[in-house]
């Protein structure tokens, strides 16, 4: 069985064999952008120089980028748990090719290294086009023997019933280009159909490979003037291609995660590893634990308000498997164990996280408790909808993020009344200004008031998504 490990190695191996640089990841923080939360793709290093202001010393380069997904525009945090195949954090092989080779190249090489060097059967792939790229359907069906079935035309979803999405942009305007998908088929025995069906959110048919063909600049009127250099970005999730190739149909299966899962288990006393409180877990500590590592603390603003709510969505779901004290920063050393080699910084800054993690544990721990009988109470009262003002409550009193109510309210079949929450925000602000100061001391834990105020956050969510949209 091919492990994690050696799988990383095969792609940048694989990709070296083929003239490419071998890049170091770049931080979960991007540098020098503030209009991003976070490195959601690999691409994102790049950006300058797809825009033309970077030269790097090359023209082909290949990496290992760690991604997040918990804020902003790409935001799968309310997927993990439910889906087979997302996380909030995730390691994205990709290549690239800087105005050298094109598609024939990309898709031939992307194919070789899944059905030569890792031998996956051809007919278990499908995969998709941009509706208008003959180009790309050509050499699927023509050079690379795809049959017509197994290739579907996907649109850029306008309106469209799907969520497929088969064109790339940075931004409204600049580089931009169609894209071509492989997804894999994990059998009839998984409910789900193929791409561009009614139910391709299934977990059927998934998606390992998203090749991005940079090869127009869109002007501010629409129209897509064809770049003088067209570029190559390709992005693939390691745990999903990890499933594949262990012969398992979740991420969670694979043998990273079933080390981080045993060892959540073993620290909650958890028997059932099948629990999906341990795969949010382990999901989070990867996150936190990376966050933490690229400079991220705990706060009530910004980057450090995602972090908080993640490590206290984790806190829930050991409180909900009986662990009522601190666990979640033991999660670090199985983690440095499987993760520590490809990521030396991990390794080296492993105390550090540990203790960040414990404070915030012991931090939540003095209002989790109570704050879940409070939840319960109210949930009690409430046919379908939790008011804004007992969700209010909860998150000024008890610390408790809105996601993570919502989180708890999802799985009782209840909603948050979302719009009740903001006017209850907006209520305490007007009180706030009126004041002359934010917060009210008697009734604000100390930890709320003495850090900026949560639209600080919102703000930033708002800036990431009016800003880029960065899709593989
Ligand atoms: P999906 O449609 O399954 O949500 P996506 O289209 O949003 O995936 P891309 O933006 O194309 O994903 O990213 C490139 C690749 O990164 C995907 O093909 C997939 O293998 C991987 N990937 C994307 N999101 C996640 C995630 N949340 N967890 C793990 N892997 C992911
Ligand atoms: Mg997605
Ligand atoms: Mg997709
Ligand atoms: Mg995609």
């Amino acid at each position: 069985m091919k492990t994690t490990t050696e799988i990383r190695s095969d792609f940048l191996e694989f990709f070296r064999g083929k003239a490419h640089t071998i890049v170091p990841s770049a931080p979960l923080v991007p540098a020098n952008d503030p209009t991003l939360l976070f490195t959601n793709s690999g691409m994102v290093q790049f950006k300058n120089v797809f825009l033309g202001s970077e030269k790097p010393g090359y023209v082909r380069a290949a990496d290992v980028q760690r991604c997040l997904r918990a804020g902003g525009k790409h935001n799968d945090l309310d997927q993990v748990g439910y889906t087979a195949r997302h996380h909030t954090f995730f390691e994205m092989l990709g290549n690239w090719s800087f105005g050298d080779y094109f598609k024939e190249d990309a898709i031939a090489w992307a194919w070789e290294l899944l059905t030569q060097v890792w031998g996956l059967p051809a007919e278990r792939l499908t995969v998709t086009v941009y509706h208008t790229d003959d180009e790309a359907y050509g050499i699927w069906n023509k050079k690379i023997g795809v049959p017509a079935e197994r290739i579907v035309r996907i649109g850029d979803n306008k309106g469209a019933p799907f969520a497929s999405d088969n064109f790339w942009q940075m931004a409204d305007t600049g580089p931009c280009g169609p894209c071509t998908e492989i997804f894999y088929d994990h059998g009839a025995h998984i409910a789900g159909g193929p791409p561009g069906s009614p139910d391709e959110d299934g977990d059927r048919y998934i998606e390992i490979w998203n090749l991005v063909f940079m090869q127009f600049d869109r002007q501010p009127d629409g129209t897509l003037v064809p770049l003088p250099a067209p570029c190559v970005d390709t992005g693939m999730g390691l745990e999903r291609l990890a499933a594949v190739l262990q012969g398992v149909h979740g991420n969670y299966e694979i043998d990273l995660f079933r080390h981080l899962i045993a060892k959540a288990a073993e620290f909650t006393s958890t028997p059932d590893l099948d629990n999906k409180s341990l795969r949010v877990i382990a999901d989070h500590i990867r996150a936190c634990a990376f966050l933490i590592v690229d400079g991220v603390l705990p706060s009530n603003e910004g980057r450090g308000y995602v972090l908080r709510r993640i490590i206290r969505r984790a806190l829930r779901h050991g409180w909900m498997l009986g662990q009522k004290g601190p666990f979640f920063h033991r999660m670090v050393a199985p983690l440095v164990e499987v993760m520590g080699d490809a990521y030396p910084e991990l390794t080296a800054k492993r105390e550090f996280v540990e203790r960040a993690l414990l404070a915030e544990e012991e931090r939540f721990a003095e209002t989790l408790d109570a704050g879940m009988r409070i939840f319960d109470e109210v949930a009690a009262r409430s046919n379908t909808t939790i008011p804004g003002v007992d969700a209010f409550r909860l998150y000024d009193t008890y610390g408790f993020p809105v996601d993570l109510t919502a989180d708890i309210a999802r799985e009782r079949g209840l909603s948050v009344d979302m719009a009740g929450f903001e006017a209850a925000m907006e209520q305490q602000r007007e009180t706030a200004r009126a004041a002359g100061k934010f917060g009210n001391a008697a009734t604000m834990p100390a930890e709320l008031a003495a850090q900026l105020s949560p639209t600080q956050f919102l703000g930033y969510d708002q800036l990431a998504d009016d800003g880029l949209e960065v899709v593989a």
